[in-house]
C-alpha cells in the first residue's frame, strides 16, 4: 500500500478537529486532517455557547465566523407551562465572551475547515479512515480514498488526534468504548421557516421548553439568522415516540403538546423531514494512549440540554495541541494530568447539570424566582460554557450547591 508521512494526523474536521489543527498549525508543525464527507455537510449541535469563541479566536478564526451572519446568541430562555425565564451571559460570574452565535452546522463547519486551510493546514474530503496500528512509536492510519475508486493507503505520522466525532473511529478501533452514565434517549429534529410573530419572543437565545406533564421531556428553538429555527424534542425513545406516525408528525405532536411552543410556532411551514437520533451518549475507557488523543465527542459525549458539545470539543482541542506542541518540542508529556484531567473539571460540571436537569432539580432551581441575582448570574456562567472556572461555586461544588438550593426551593414553593 501506498505510505504517506505526517507529524500530525487527525481523523475528521469537525470543529473540534479544525481547531486543534489550527492551533498545532500556528505553532509551526505539520497537520493532515482526514475528513470522511466533503464539506457542507449537515450535523446537529447548532447553539454555541459563549465561552467557545475563545477557542475560536485562538485559532484565528474569529473574524471569518463573525462576518458570515450567524445569529447572535446571548443566552438562554427556559418555558414551561405558563413560566418563563431566562438567562443573559452577558450577566455571568466568570470573565469572557458574553455572547455568542446560533449556526447552521453546515455553513459553520465549512467555514472553520476553511479557516484551517488558509493557515496550511492540509485538509482531504472523502477519506475514510478504516483501520489503525499503534503497534510501534509512529502509529499507522489504513485510509480509504472514497474520491478515487476507493483506492487504500496509509499514513504514518508521530501522532493521530481524533476527532471523529460520532464516528469514534479509535474508541471502536482500539475497543476503547465504555457504556454512558445516562440511559440512552432519543432526539427528533428538524428545520423549519418559524414564522415567528410573538413579540416576546428573543431571537438572540435558545428557548428550552419542558413537556408540561412529562418533566423527562425537553424541546429546543434555536432561531437563525434567516428567519428559519431549528426545533427538536429529546426524551427516553419510550416516552417520545410509541407510535408508528413518522418522525415529522411525532416532532409536531409533541410540540402541539407544549402551550408555549403550540403558540409561538402557530405559523411555522413545517417543510423539512426530521431526522432522529438516539443512544448518542457514549464514553470512553480512556482519553489518550500511546501515539493518540480522543477529543470532543470521539471521547465522551454527555447530553444535548446545555449545548455543551461543541465548547467541550474546543476544549479538549485546545489542551491537546498545547500537550502536543510541548511533546513535538522534546518535552515529557503526561497526557494524563496535562490533558485527561484538566479537561474532566468541565465535563464533570456538566455531568452533575445534566444529572439535575433529568432529577428535576436544576430544573426547579432555573424556574425559582426568589433565586439572589448573585446565584442567577453563577449558573449564568455554567450555561455560558464557564464549567473550568473552578473560583465559581457552582463549578467548585455543583452537586453540593445544586441539592442545597433545591431544598430551598422545594421548601419555598412559588404556586
Ligand atoms: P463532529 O462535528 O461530529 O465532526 C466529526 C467529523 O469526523 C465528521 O465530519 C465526520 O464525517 C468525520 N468522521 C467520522 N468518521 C470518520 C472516519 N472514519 N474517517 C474520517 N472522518 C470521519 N452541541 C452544541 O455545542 N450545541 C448544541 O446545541 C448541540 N445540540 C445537540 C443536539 C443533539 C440532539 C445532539 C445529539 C448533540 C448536540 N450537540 C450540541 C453536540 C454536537 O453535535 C457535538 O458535540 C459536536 O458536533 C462535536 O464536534 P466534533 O468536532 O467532536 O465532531
Amino acid at each position: 500500500k501506498p505510505i504517506k508521512h505526517r507529524t500530525v494526523t487527525i481523523i475528521g474536521a469537525g470543529p473540534a478537529g479544525a481547531v486543534a489543527a489550527a492551533l498545532l498549525k500556528r505553532k509551526g508543525h505539520e497537520v493532515l486532517i482526514l475528513e470522511r464527507q466533503q464539506f457542507p455537510r449537515f450535523s446537529i449541535g447548532e447553539s454555541l455557547l459563549a465561552h467557545c469563541l475563545e477557542f475560536i479566536e485562538e485559532a484565528g478564526m474569529l473574524p471569518a465566523v463573525q462576518a458570515a451572519g450567524f445569529q447572535i446568541k446571548n443566552g438562554a430562555a427556559f418555558g414551561w407551562g405558563d413560566r418563563y425565564t431566562w438567562f443573559d451571559f452577558r450577566d455571568k460570574f466568570s470573565p469572557g465572551p458574553g455572547t455568542t452565535f446560533q449556526v447552521q452546522r453546515a455553513h459553520f463547519d465549512q467555514i472553520m475547515a476553511n479557516e484551517a486551510m488558509k493557515q496550511g493546514v492540509e485538509v482531504r474530503y472523502r477519506q475514510e479512515v478504516i483501520s489503525a496500528d499503534f503497534s510501534n512509536s509512529n502509529p499507522i492510519l489504513t485510509v480509504r480514498d472514497l474520491a478515487n475508486s476507493n483506492i487504500i493507503y496509509q499514513v504514518q505520522s508521530e501522532y493521530v488526534l481524533d476527532a471523529s466525532g460520532y464516528g469514534r473511529v479509535l474508541a471502536r478501533l482500539l475497543d476503547l468504548e465504555s457504556p454512558s452514565s445516562f440511559p440512552p434517549r432519543k432526539a427528533i429534529f428538524t428545520h423549519i421557516e418559524d414564522r415567528i410573530d410573538d413579540i416576546q419572543f428573543d431571537r438572540e437565545k435558545i428557548l428550552i421548553s419542558i413537556h408540561p406533564q412529562e418533566r423527562g421531556i425537553w424541546y429546543w428553538v434555536i432561531p437563525f439568522s434567516s428567519g428559519r429555527s431549528s426545533v427538536g424534542v429529546v426524551g427516553k425513545s419510550a416516552l417520545i415516540a410509541p407510535l408508528e406516525e413518522g418522525s415529522l408528525a411525532t416532532l409536531r405532536r409533541l410540540v402541539d403538546e407544549a402551550p408555549n411552543l403550540k403558540r409561538i410556532l402557530h405559523n411555522a411551514v413545517w417543510d423539512t423531514p426530521a431526522s432522529t437520533m438516539s443512544g448518542y451518549s457514549a464514553n470512553v475507557t480512556r482519553l489518550h494512549g500511546p501515539g493518540y488523543a480522543l477529543l470532543g465527542n470521539a471521547a465522551e459525549f454527555l447530553d444535548p440540554i446545555f449545548s455543551s458539545g461543541i465548547t467541550i470539543a474546543l476544549r479538549s482541542a485546545k489542551l491537546a495541541a498545547e500537550a502536543l506542541h510541548r511533546q513535538l518540542s522534546g518535552e515529557t508529556v503526561n497526557w494524563e494530568t496535562d490533558f485527561s484531567q484538566p479537561l474532566q473539571v468541565g465535563v464533570e460540571t456538566f455531568r452533575a447539570y445534566v444529572e439535575g436537569w433529568y432529577s428535576g432539580e436544576f430544573q426547579d432551581l432555573v424556574f425559582y424566582e426568589k433565586a439572589q441575582p448573585g446565584i442567577r448570574r453563577m449558573i449564568s456562567s455554567i450555561l455560558a460554557g464557564y464549567a473550568w472556572d473552578t473560583t465559581n461555586p457552582f463549578v467548585a461544588e455543583p452537586r453540593r450547591r445544586l441539592r442545597t438550593l433545591s431544598e430551598l426551593c422545594r421548601q419555598s414553593p412559588q404556586r
